[in-house]
């Protein structure tokens, strides 16, 4: 129950010990053709140009930042924790000019704040984290992306924690460059960095001055790959993880299968009642209840209990993570409930915890 990588499916975890098909085996082409067909389903984007690259969520930010910004360009980075930092670091590599609106930690910036920022000067683009994973909060993509087509800029969402287990409607919600990976509530074991981007988001990529300064990440170099998989013709850049894409075919399947808008509302549901079972236990949440994500809850440990109550959760059968955020790290941890999550794995969640709390009180009590 931590936020990644998370429990995944056996029929997923099947096609990993597959026998590995060659790259440009015509089977394999056929597998990674209706999966990058179906990936739009997955972000709502009926014509974006999706890519899917060996790596890790980071490198997703790195693609999407290498491939969109050329040296001296304003970037606006909507912080809300510390994977917002992070691409404040990788801005940095590419020579952008950076300003953050930044907000107190549990919170996301007032669309007023972003507004007021965004209009001072002339910027490429913004970024937002959907859900930072190091707060639990959740961000309004909708309302952020509007604000940013009124002023004319390129919005780039990250999705990691998010995409296919929170709403996300990248062509209603006219989002440029979603990106995502594959651990989370993509439901397939780490090593893919997956990328949706616009027709919009292509038309302003092509419109670069400059050569992209990242040799693996540069979409000169994979979107020929993307085009050429999904009309089923063989093509080589850099060698695709094979049973990743296996996997990730079939959890796509199953997700359709679920239908998409079933699965946000079982988050949804989900969600919900652990946080309730959590706020009856005097457990409070790191990010503002009405700001909180669905596919994961951070909450601070109560009074007289720290870190080492996580031991002894995983003692009682169930695996949570500790805090991430450096200004809190040690005062609270991190559940995941994301994926394949059911109600079941909630309860024994919560017994889990409330076992760990129990006996932190008869120890004090002895
Ligand atoms: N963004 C968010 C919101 C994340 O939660 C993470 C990973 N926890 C990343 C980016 C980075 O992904 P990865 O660890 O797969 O590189």
């Amino acid at each position: 129950m931590i936020p990644g990588p998370i429990k995944f499916d056996k029929d997923v975890l099947r096609e990993m010990s597959k026998p590995t098909l060659g790259h440009l085996d015509p089977a394999f082409v056929e597998i990674f053709s209706e999966t990058l067909k179906n990936l739009r389903k997955v972000f709502f984007c009926k014509k974006g140009q999706p890519f899917i690259v060996s790596g890790s969520g980071t490198l997703a930010m790195e693609m999407a930042a290498c491939n969109f910004v050329e040296g001296g360009d304003h970037v606006l980075v909507v912080n809300t924790g510390c994977f917002s930092d992070r691409f404040v670091s990788i801005f940095e590599r590419y020579g952008a000019n950076i300003t953050q609106v930044k907000c107190a930690l549990g919170d996301t910036p007032s669309l007023s704040d972003i507004e007021k920022e965004i209009v001072k000067r002339e910027y490429k683009l913004v970024t937002i984290t959907h859900v930072d994973t190091s707060t639990g909060v959740l961000c309004d993509i909708k309302a952020i992306s509007e604000i940013a087509k009124k002023h004319g800029i390129l919005t780039i969402v990250d999705g990691v924690c998010s995409i296919g287990g929170e709403e996300f409607y990248q062509d209603r919600w006219d989002v440029d460059i979603s990106l995502t990976t594959s651990q989370k509530p993509i439901g397939v074991p780490p090593g893919l960095a997956i990328l949706m981007v616009s027709k919009m988001g292509m038309e302003i990529f092509r419109k670069r001055k400059t050569r992209v300064k990242n040799y693996y990440c540069d979409f000169n170099n994979w979107l020929p790959i993307m085009e050429s998989y999904e009309n089923k013709e063989q093509k080589y850049f850099a060698t695709p993880s094979v049973n990743l894409i296996y996997a990730l075919q079939q959890s796509i399947k199953k997700m359709l299968k679920e239908g998409m808008k079933s699965r946000f509302k079982r988050h949804k549901i989900i969600s919900d009642l652990f946080k309730k079972s959590m706020s009856e236990l005097k457990l409070k949440t790191v990010s503002k209840p009405e700001k909180s994500a669905h596919t994961m809850t951070a909450l601070y440990y109560p009074e007289g209990v720290d870190k080492s109550i996580l031991v002894k959760i995983r003692g009682n059968g169930v695996v949570v993570a500790g805090g991430l955020h450096p200004a809190i790290k040690d005062r609270y941890f991190r559940v995941g409930h994301m994926g394949i999550v059911n109600k079941k794995d909630i309860f024994i969640t919560i017994s889990a915890i409330k076992k760990a709390l129990l006996s932190i009180e008869n120890q004090k009590l002895s």
